[in-house]
């Protein structure tokens, strides 16, 4: 989506002015790329509407910077579209909290069981406490045990000759009776909706009476993520939706689709299979990261996580500075090791598209071997790449076991990088729009 539509504004930014053909013929890119997206074709058609008025407006045509308004109408309504403000969990107003995982097969409900009783030891400072109501995969009760030893969570289950209903009521009273802040309920999904899981799903929701609903939708399916929203909408009234595996070739169409469709808003997003693969959603950075403008806030906020904040700061200020050398690359790349996947971190930077990410250091082994030729040079070489001339290559890809085409590649990547990056921190110095003048 986001290649598709900063090619739309390539044309628009190199003109001075625009006249309206210009901006329609950027809107139809926008209107293709959304479509391409899976985006819901009554979302795009609406959108269109909303964003032809304002795009062709007096205010961008005549104003000097008629890409970067353009640009901006499109982003606060991708943003209005998908809600404008981040909602939190629904909590209970005495006592325990219950939240009810509902979706189809494979979507990532018991994953994000585990995510949530993570989120809410670490986030809500809560005591959770799972249930394991799928019994129809044997499997799966012990998936949610192996999570909870993970955890040190309590996982509450039954046979698999239980009923889930009866299961699901003894497990909320016992909950109860302990003191848990937050019980989590971990249900069945089947390939496709059908009704019998729907009436169990309703018979759950009896019993239970959830202060949350939580649709699980895979991003992944696209189109099909919106029908199967609608219909567990119209079933069970979902009070929240997260939308999972947006660490992957998720395209972007769900998100918008579903909160219009179904008015239902999307909570989290499920950005790895791990257990802190879970990222609070806001509208405003998923707007952003459809527009390939990435997620530095996100970036930031999780490597504060991992690293102080002065660390970071400080870090944060070099990356973009003149003084940026390869002992911060290395840095860089040994912290990035530590907050997760390379990919997941990787994908929120601003610029970063598909290709990129294919070739950057997603490789752990790969990450190694650019450890080991960065820690074979010298303290100045590492502070002064340029005086790297042959021989001193010769030297270090030597002392790394490495070839002299691999120093050379690491070179020129950080080159690369630190040219991007010098690029950026301009930009945010100067409050601009890094889609500005493309
Ligand atoms: P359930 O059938 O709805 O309970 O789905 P599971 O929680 O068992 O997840 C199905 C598969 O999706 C598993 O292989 C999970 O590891 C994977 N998965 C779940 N959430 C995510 C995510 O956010 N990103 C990625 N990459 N994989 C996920
Ligand atoms: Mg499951």
């Amino acid at each position: 989506l986001s290649d598709r539509l900063q090619g739309a504004f390539k044309n628009l930014g190199r003109k001075g002015k625009v006249s309206p053909e210009d901006v329609e013929a950027a809107l139809k890119e926008v209107r293709l790329a959304l479509l391409e997206a899976d985006v819901n074709y009554l979302v795009v058609k609406a959108f269109m509407k909303t964003i032809r008025e304002k795009a062709l407006g007096e205010d961008v045509l005549k104003s000097l910077t008629p890409a970067q308004q353009v640009i901006k109408v499109v982003s606060d309504e991708l943003q209005h579209l998908m809600g404008d403000e981040n909602v939190p969990l629904n909590r209970a107003a005495m006592g325990a909290t219950t939240i009810m995982m509902v979706g189809l097969q494979g979507s990532g409900k018991t994953t994000l069981t585990g995510k949530l009783a993570l989120y809410i030891q670490k986030k809500l400072d809560g005591k959770p406490f799972m249930i394991a109501a799928d019994v129809y995969r044997p499997a799966a009760i012990d998936q949610l045990h192996t999570l909870g030893n993970q955890l040190g969570v309590t996982v509450y289950s039954e046979g698999t000759d239980k009923n889930p209903v009866d299961i699901v009521r003894n497990g909320v009273a016992k909950a109860k009776s302990e003191g848990y802040t937050h019980i989590l309920i971990d249900t069945a999904g089947r390939l496709h909706i059908d009704e019998t899981l729907m009436d169990e799903l309703i018979a759950i929701k009896e019993v239970a009476q959830p202060n949350e609903i939580m649709l699980v939708a895979d991003s992944m399916t696209g189109q099909d993520a919106v029908n199967v929203a609608i219909h567990f909408h119209d079933d069970l009234k979902v009070t929240g939706a997260t939308l999972t595996k947006l660490d992957g070739d998720a395209r972007g169409g769900a998100a918008l689709s579903i909160r219009q469709m179904t008015g239902v808003p999307i909570k989290f997003v499920g950005t790895g299979e791990k257990l802190d693969g879970l990222e609070v959603f806001y509208p405003e950075r998923m707007a952003q990261r459809i527009l390939g403008m990435g997620d530095v806030m996100s970036l930031i906020e999780k490597a504060q996580e991992e690293i102080s904040e002065d660390d970071a700061e400080a870090a944060a200020r070099r990356m973009f500075s003149n003084d940026f050398n390869l002992e911060d690359y290395l840095n860089q790349m040994q912290q990035m090791k530590k907050m997760g996947s390379m990919e997941s971190i990787l994908g929120m930077l601003p610029g970063m598209n598909k290709q990129m990410l294919a070739k950057a250091n997603v490789d752990p082994k790969q990450l190694t071997r650019t450890e080991a030729i960065i820690q074979s040079m010298t303290k100045k070489e590492r502070q002064k790449p340029v005086i790297i001339n042959n021989s001193r290559k010769h030297r270090i890809a030597n002392g790394s076991g490495t070839s002299i085409q691999e120093v050379n590649r690491l070179l020129k990547q950080f080159e690369q990088s630190k040219k991007a990056m010098k690029q950026m921190g301009q930009m945010m110095k100067s409050g601009k729009n890094p889609l500005a003048g493309l």
